[in-house]
């Protein structure tokens, strides 16, 4: 009976200890990139005016997912949350140094996305010259729809938009962007390998604006709502 205890004991022993060891080796997949001034008139309204050479890259960790339409509670470090709805691709094959010709092979569904921003900091970063990652990556900054199968839209005639308290705050037209979903792909592919399950947010059309409790958003592609969820 004692050494049936011992053994099991040990067995318990290892397997808490495999466990242990599997869970400090195991770390996230994905990443999000994303894909800032992409609209020129979105540029202009933040005094940002001029058409980017090249897509402006910047990232968002896993973190600052906010999935099924869960409240965005306001965060203590900022007096200004913007909101910027943006379509979101989903990487669904590997890549690295993807040509432009064959890039759209690379995503399988697109969805509606959030690039909530702390402007206050970003005004605070530009005029510093300083990176973004305090106002742009932030946790549940990222809220995202649902994913839908990209055959069924036209992705360079697509109409988004968001409304807040029954409002239309901002409408968008992917044939708008001034780097098509192709030419990111391509873009970003040079600097990092894309993954399964890696998302890029493509951009935010004119019209962005602060959020405050007890705003009710709702964002379309086209007719069909995706995002439906409060401020708190
Ligand atoms: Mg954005």
């Amino acid at each position: 009976m004692a050494t049936s205890k011992i053994y099991y004991g040990c067995k318990l022993s290892v397997f808490f200890v495999s466990l242990r060891i599997n869970f400090v080796n195991s770390f996230s997949l994905m990443k999000i990139l994303a894909v800032g001034w992409n609209y020129l008139d979105h540029n202009k309204e933040l005094n940002q005016g001029i058409l980017p050479k090249q897509p402006v890259i910047f990232m968002k960790p896993e973190t600052s997912l906010l999935r099924d339409n869960k409240p965005f509670f306001l965060p203590d470090f900022s007096s200004q949350i913007d909101y910027e709805t943006e379509i979101v691709l989903r990487i669904s094959k590997m890549g690295k140094n993807v040509s432009e010709k064959f890039a759209d092979r690379y995503y399988d569904a697109i969805g509606l996305g959030i690039d909530f921003t702390a402007r206050d900091l970003q005004n605070e970063f530009k005029a510093n010259g300083t990176p973004w990652e305090l106002c742009k990556a932030f946790d549940n900054s990222a809220p995202i729809s649902q994913f839908l199968l990209k055959e069924d839209f036209n992705l360079s005639n697509l109409n988004f938009s968001l409304n807040i308290n029954g409002e239309t705050v901002q409408k968008g037209n992917t044939k708008d962007m001034i780097f098509s979903p192709e030419k990111i792909i391509s873009f970003v592919s040079r600097f990092f390998t894309l993954k399964t399950g890696d998302l890029i947010f493509t951009g935010t059309p004119v019209g962005v604006g602060p959020v405050k409790i007890g705003d009710h958003l709702e964002g379309f592609i086209e007719d069909q709502k995706l995002l439906d969820f409060s401020i708190c």
